[in-house]
């Protein structure tokens, strides 16, 4: 037995060690997934294998059609068949798609603990494999596809952890959120194999094609030369780096402390400086940005400033790989971790104290306070400050009126600067006697052109005398946490906007479930109260293939907007698939559930007899089921079911009617 085999076996005894079922048994991935990576192998496989492998899965199918007639490919006749797509757009672009929605399927549909952001960890891969494939393009690799879908993959062995994971990929980022050891080590320790070598598992006893699992396995670490992977080292840089670059955008795939480190031998098999990063990037962009229109997710574009931020990260990060061994200066370079920080996160509460420890860390400043501005009230209120335990009474003196501020400052933010405030100006001695100090530093925050804040820091008890030269150097970091700031600001809103779906504007089944976990929450008393119902549309296919998927769509419209006009406020509803829709009542009992229900069934037959004619004569009905809360139902699901079963009998009892069980 070679070294190599020895290693996979430990690996796969490691992982059947801290998985809960044998990894040959994972439903990780849905098995047509499986079969779509397979089929990248075969150069035989032709369109008839594809389009049958997908027509097997018509929520794929359909979900497929709607994004291939989306605006995006622009096409002038619309696609009705897989076949007609996979000729027209090429079998790589289908079978993308189709992976991406299956990932995204799985991922979206499992409810995870808070600290494993699936939407997060999605674009995450959709941008490792995007960029991953661009750089294979541009670097005329046999076939970037493959590269794609490698990049897609990467982090699989996180998914199968969190997925089916004894102790879960959440567990372990809450555990060790504050180590300082490698993301790796720390899983390491914490599982006894980290991610990549659980993706390996996964992909060989899943059978993914070797140069498929050979990236996944070593995408953070290159292989050797003498390993059986060495032959894949450029396929393995690609992926290599267009993860670094992931999470120097901030796109990481957790919220860890440690970002994966660029290998050094990767920029040898990509000529990294002699990639044209602004096009990539914003090709990449432009990608992400249909997957997200089709998801109804958006994150940010900035790409003009990304590109600009990672070239001089990369330059710094080799001239600091350089002087690793030299004692650090503070005042004649700032680390790379300065410029960086600011984008290891999404959410505000997490950049600004990053930030201002680092920056403390370079200059040693003694307080450190980000004064927010609230623009109506025309003030100044301290939010973060470094050191956190700073004394709250002695920051009441900076919630002042912009107003009330001296002459120099005011100037300063007008012209956007960043000032040093002393003595040598008479105009300041009040602010300082205020502040308790006799010097300060005040730097604008501009994001998106706004100014949000201003950075405040002293050194009040040394009295070490502030330097032109250090304002200079914290300029930079100041730009990339105003960046890094709006960002955060466009994912808080991004979110929210992924919780409805983006047809009909209800809130989507993963809202669904999560409002329903809350309703049985509920005391006993309410709870009694509560009606879930069903909403399926009686032979909806009938619309699709007769009208066209376009029409098909539209009936969903109108159906939710009736739900939506018909619904008190205090009451839910959702999509929850496809053609099915739910309402969960509170405050009701069997008659007043009954009367909703009907309300909803008659206006929808009345809006189906008005647009008849455009349905070519097809009945716009709907078959309702409802369950009514009972003290035996141990969880939602149970009573999800019974209405489901309910609407079943609906259905059998000749549709465009009402049970209650
Ligand atoms: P039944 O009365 O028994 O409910 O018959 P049905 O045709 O309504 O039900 P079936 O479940 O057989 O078909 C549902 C179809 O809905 C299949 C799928 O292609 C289509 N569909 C799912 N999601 C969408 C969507 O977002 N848009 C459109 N236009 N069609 C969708
Ligand atoms: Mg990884
Ligand atoms: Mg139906």
């Amino acid at each position: 037995m070679t070294d190599f085999s020895h290693h996979v076996l430990a690996i796969n005894q490691a992982a059947d060690a801290i998985l809960k079922h044998k990894v040959n048994s994972l439903q990780v991935i849905p098995a047509v997934a499986i079969k779509l990576l397979r089929l990248t192998q075969d150069e035989s496989t032709n369109v008839g294998d594809l389009s049958l492998l997908i027509e097997t899965e018509p929520t794929l199918t359909a979900k497929i059609l709607r994004n291939v007639n989306s605006a995006a490919f622009a096409l002038s006749h619309k696609i009705t068949s897989i076949k007609r797509a996979v000729n027209i757009l090429g079998f790589s672009a289908v079978r993308q798609l189709a992976l991406n929605q299956l990932f995204y399927n799985k991922l979206i549909d499992h409810k995870s603990k808070q600290q494993f952001d699936q939407l997060f960890f999605w674009q995450h891969c959709l941008f490792v494999a995007s960029l991953s494939r661009a750089i294979a393009t541009s670097l005329k690799h046999p076939d970037p596809d493959l590269i794609y879908t490698a990049g897609l993959m990467h982090d699989i062995g996180k998914i199968v952890l969190e997925t089916h994971g004894k102790v879960s990929y959440s567990d372990f980022i809450l555990a060790c959120k504050n180590d300082e050891q490698p993301t790796l080590l720390g899983e390491h320790d914490f599982f006894g194999l980290n991610h990549a070598e659980m993706g390996y598992a996964f992909c060989q006893q899943w059978d993914i094609p070797e140069q498929i699992s050979a990236i996944v396995y070593c995408h953070h670490e290159l292989p050797g030369d003498n390993s059986p992977f060495a032959i894949y080292k450029r396929d393995i840089a690609i992926v290599n780096f267009a993860n670094y670059i992931a999470w120097l955008q901030g796109i990481g795939s957790i919220a860890l402390n440690n970002p994966p480190e660029l290998h050094s031998e990767t920029s040898k098999y990509l000529a990294i400086e002699k990639l044209d990063l602004e096009t990539l990037l914003s090709h990449v962009d432009q990608e992400m940005q249909h997957t997200r229109e089709f998801y109804g997710i958006h994150f940010p574009n900035i790409n003009r400033l990304r590109a600009a931020l990672v070239q001089t990260t990369l330059l710094l990060s080799t001239h600091n790989k350089r002087n690793s061994n030299a004692v650090k200066t503070r005042t004649d370079s700032i680390s790379i971790t300065s410029l960086t920080t600011p984008h290891k996160s999404l959410i505000s509460s997490e950049i600004v104290p990053w930030t201002l420890a680092v920056i403390q860390e370079d200059f040693a400043f003694e307080r450190l306070l980000m004064l927010d501005i609230n623009p109506k009230q025309r003030s100044l209120a301290a939010t973060y400050t470094w050191p956190e335990t700073l004394d709250k009474n002695s920051l009441q003196a900076f919630n002042i009126k912009i107003d009330e501020l001296p002459s120099t400052i005011l100037n300063s933010l007008r012209e956007r600067n960043a000032i040093i405030i002393n003595t040598n100006n008479n105009k300041n001695c009040s602010i300082l006697k205020q502040f308790g100090v006799e010097e300060f530093l005040i730097i604008p925050v501009l994001s998106h052109n706004r100014l949000v804040a201003l950075l405040y820091a002293d050194k009040h008890t040394t009295n070490t005398a502030l330097t032109n030269n250090c304002m200079d150097q914290i300029h930079p970091i100041i730009h990339e946490l105003g960046v890094a700031l709006a960002n955060a600001k466009r994912f808080e809103l991004e979110k929210k906007r992924a919780e409805l779906d983006s047809l009909t504007g209800l809130l989507n089944k993963r809202m669904v479930t999560d409002f329903l976990t809350q309703t049985f929450e509920l005391e006993a008393e309410q709870l009694s109260k509560v009606a879930v119902g069903f909403i399926d549309i009686d032979f909806f296919k009938k619309f699709n293939d007769t009208c066209g998927h376009q029409a098909g769509d539209d009936v969903l419209k109108i159906v939710a907007q009736i739900m939506r006009t018909l619904t008190r406020p205090s009451d839910f509803i959702g999509r929850y698939g496809g053609e099915e829709f739910v309402f969960v009542l509170r405050n009701t009992n069997k008659q007043g559930a009954y009367s909703y229900a009907e309300r909803i069934r008659q206006e929808i037959e009345r809006k189906g007899i008005i647009l008849s004619q455009r349905f070519h004569e097809h009945a716009l009905t709907v078959s309702i089921g409802v369950s009514l809360y009972r003290p035996d139902f141990a969880t939602f699901q149970e009573m999800v079911e019974v209405a489901d079963s309910a609407m079943y009998d609906a259905k059998h009892d000749g549709r465009n009617c009402i049970k209650i069980k």
